[in-house]
C-alpha cells in the first residue's frame, strides 16, 4: 500500500517517548492507524505493536491519518471505536 508522506507513521510519532499519539493537537482530532493489511487500529493496539513488535505483520501500523468523519471507524484488533472529530447531529446519540 503507498502511503502520503503526510500520513506516514513517523508524523505521529512522539521521538521522546516512542509512543504514537492518540489526537493530533491543535485541536484535538482523533487518529487511527492503518496496518499492512488495510485494518484500523486503535492508538492503543499500534502502540503495543511499537513497543512489542510481533513478527505477525498483521496488527503493524503502517500510517496513521486523522478520523474526521467516519463514525463507524472500528479497531480490528480490539473493536473499540475510534471517534471522530465531526460526528453527523442525527448519529449523536449514544448507541449503547
Ligand atoms: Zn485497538
Amino acid at each position: 500500500m503507498s502511503v502520503r508522506p503526510e500520513f506516514a507513521l513517523e508524523r505521529w510519532l512522539d521521538k521522546d517517548t516512542n509512543k504514537l499519539e492518540s489526537f493530533a493537537w491543535p485541536p484535538g482530532y482523533p487518529i487511527y492507524y492503518i496496518d499492512g493489511f488495510n485494518s484500523v487500529l486503535c492508538p492503543d493496539c499500534a502502540n503495543e505493536y511499537i513497543k512489542e513488535p510481533d513478527e505477525d505483520q498483521r496488527f503493524n501500523p503502517q500510517a496513521g491519518d486523522i478520523n474526521y468523519e467516519d463514525e463507524f471507524c472500528i479497531c480490528e484488533k480490539c473493536n473499540v471505536q475510534i471517534e471522530c472529530a465531526y460526528p453527523s447531529e442525527e448519529n449523536n446519540e449514544d448507541q449503547e
